[in-house]
């Protein structure tokens, strides 16, 4: 046969010459595509632009904008880096070195850790490669040929890696003197490797086994140019300005100490204010949509925690204490005490929907190494609600709390994304409550006309959930609200009502955040508006500043004025020049900045100057409290 056939995405056959790849099947139907291509998909599977085509094929050609594009550059050039490592460091043995969601790592085995010049050096060494234009090509051989071939190079990892695959034939990827056991694809030269930086080094332990071989951990990024790369290297810079844990210090609004406890958060007065301000506004809307607000203690005794079976599963990240023989667990949750509130009455389905709602404290033993400012703390507190309902209302109330996520992540400015996770293998509860639950989630989703995704198979054993992460100013995803079904707390405490048949049903129980918890939700909050809080946030609204001391009786009994009406102020009539009041209320990020000089003095007026630089037109303490009050009403 000279002619083959091969199937487009769009159904379209086009032929070829026998004995064509992919790429001459994009250079067959333009320069431009041909010049794009980086890859290629064969009947649904990931292969090299090389690979040639056979009759019949349903083909796809993968190019630099595809979504498959960028996990090819970035484990591609992570190739680079090794094969730079090895040219520098001969002695240096490779292990692996896989894409990640930023870029991409390769672990070595060295005997010196590397230092910041030598990533200079390797950076340095890879361009070089990439310039010199070389193939990428990959040969297939037996097991036993590789682990012989890796044996004699001295790669006694890739051996090893070889082994616990078990496999026949194994594939390997040559570019030059380098060559690496790889499954692929790769890009097919190394000019293909166009944008790429190395950012940090840092020990990992060979297949993250403390018992082995500590390794050097390479880390760096990949772009398909220089333009994407240039950009997320802006928002990394960006990102550190942004850290909420350097902006917590400089705006004085939190701190951790040894002599306390590490991952328990200190707050101070304006910390805690913007925390006040968020529980306030919680409350708030929670009461507007039927919630009820309870509250439970902060210990409870250790035998009601072996009933809810947290005692079983989640004893190692508790706090406990014995008192009088009596012992307690610290909840790390507080569905309990709601369940013995559903329980102190005979409930009836017109009792029901209930849904009581608390600013929930919760304590929870998280490892010293995971710990991270506010993002991962062992004391937080939780906007949690549990919603107890007849099976006919799951749907509403699922639809209900959506919309509710919806409304106060448009109050912050945060997109967001849902997934709902599915029945696991091992998972307690009938088939008729799984699909009841499974489905009032998945309605939910679609009627928020907004996109989802599904994880089948990974909800937790006792019921379906939607996590919902939310998109910040920089992009990054980070998850807040859950929504959780439970099957087995109902059970374990016999909750029932009495339904319309006079019959004793079981309710459903859900579980749900929508901030999630307030101390991380800060953190993300802190950096999503890098400390420029909002008017309604600001836990300092307006500063008063005087020009000379002359103005300070007038500017005190507008700084009484403004406190009594509630507006959120400070005052600062030292004798020091205006500009250097003005850039210290600046650094502190304060949203209007009150200036009072003779003429205000005189008009019985105040100047308020935004952060930004901005001046708006003098106004009395009344018209300026009026104003202040509706940026709050407005969330602005
Ligand atoms: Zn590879
Ligand atoms: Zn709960």
């Amino acid at each position: 046969m000279n002619e083959i056939k091969v199937t487009l995405p769009d159904g379209s056959q086009r032929p070829l010459p026998a004995g064509s790849s992919i790429f001459d099947l994009a250079a067959s139907i333009g320069a431009g595509l041909a010049k794009a291509a980086i890859a290629g998909k064969i009947d649904g599977n990931l292969v090299d632009l090389n690979t040639k085509l056979t009759d019949g094929a349903r083909v796809e050609i993968i190019t630099e904008k595809s979504p498959e594009a960028l996990e090819i550059i970035r484990h591609s050039t992570s190739h680079l880096m090794a094969q730079a490592v090895k040219a520098l460091f001969p002695q240096a043995k490779v292990t692996i070195g896989p894409a990640i969601e930023t870029g991409f790592y390769y672990d070595f085995d060295v005997d010196h850790p590397f230092t910041p010049e030598d990533l200079e050096k390797i950076e340095a060494k890879m361009r070089e490669l990439a310039k010199s234009d070389l193939k990428i090509e990959r040969s297939e051989l037996s097991s036993a040929e590789a682990i012989e071939l890796f044996r004699k190079m001295g790669e006694d990892y890739k051996v090893e890696l070889i082994e616990d695959l078990g496999a026949d034939k194994v594939s390997l990827y040559t570019q030059g003197d380098f060559a690496d056991l790889c499954r692929g694809p790769h890009l097919p030269k190394t000019s293909y490797c166009k944008a790429f930086k190395l950012t940090s080094i840092a020990g990992a332990y060979w297949r993250g086994d403390e018992k082995r071989a500590m390794l050097q951990r390479v880390y760096g990024t990949a772009f398909a140019d220089k333009k994407e790369l240039d950009a997320y290297l802006e928002r990394i810079e960006e990102a550190k300005k942004r850290d909420h844990r350097k902006l917590g210090k400089e705006l004085d609004l939190f701190s951790f100490n040894d002599e306390v406890g590490a991952g328990l958060v200190i707050w101070h007065p304006k910390g805690a204010m913007l925390r006040t301000i968020l529980e306030d506004f919680e409350r708030k809307e929670h009461l507007k949509r039927g919630y009820d607000i309870v509250l439970g203690p902060q210990i409870l005794k250790t035998e009601l925690w072996q009933r809810s079976g947290h005692y079983e599963n989640y004893r190692e990240n508790m706090y406990f204490t014995t008192v009088d023989e009596q012992g307690y667990g610290v909840k790390p949750m507080n569905c309990l005490a709601h369940m013995m509130i559903y329980r102190s009455q005979l409930r009836s389905y017109r009792d029901l929907p209930l849904r009581y709602f608390e600013l929930g404290t919760v304590h929870r033993h998280e490892r010293a190494g995971v710990l991270h400012g506010l993002l991962r703390v062992r004391g937080f507190t939780q906007d949690d609600a549990h919603i107890l309902c007849t099976p006919d209302q799951l749907d509403a109330e699922i639809k209900g709390v959506i919309q509710f996520v919806t409304e106060v992540m448009g109050i912050f400015g945060f997109e967001f994304e849902m997934e709902l996770s599915t029945r696991p293998e091992k998972s307690i509860g009938s088939d008729d409550a799984w699909e009841l639950a499974t489905s009032a989630l998945l309605n939910a989703l679609k009627d928020s006309g907004r996109p989802y995704e599904i994880n089948e198979g990974d909800g937790a054993f006792y019921g379906p959930k939607i996590d919902i992460k939310l998109r910040d100013a920089l992009d990054r995803r980070w998850q807040c609200a859950t929504i959780q079904c439970d099957f087995t707390l109902p059970e374990r405490f016999d909750l029932t009502y009495v339904d319309a048949d006079g019959e004793k049903k079981r309710p459903v129980m859900v579980h749900r955040v929508i901030l999630g918890a307030i101390e991380r939700f800060i953190g993300v909050l802190i950096e999503h508006f890098a400390g420029n809080f909002p008017t309604w946030l600001a836990p300092v609204q307006a500063t008063v500043l005087t020009v000379t001391d002359n103005q300070i009786p007038y500017a005190q009994a507008a700084f009484d004025k403004l406190r009594a009406a509630g507006v959120r102020v400070q005052k600062d009539f030292r004798n020091e020049k205006l500009g250097f009041k003005i850039r210290e209320a600046q650094l502190q990020k304060i949203p209007y900045m009150l200036v009072v000089g003779d003429k205000e003095v005189e008009g019985g007026l105040l100047a308020p100057r935004f952060r930004d630089g901005k001046n708006l037109d003098a106004m009395t303490p009344e018209q300026f409290i009026a104003f202040i009050e509706n940026e709050v009403k407005t969330y602005k």
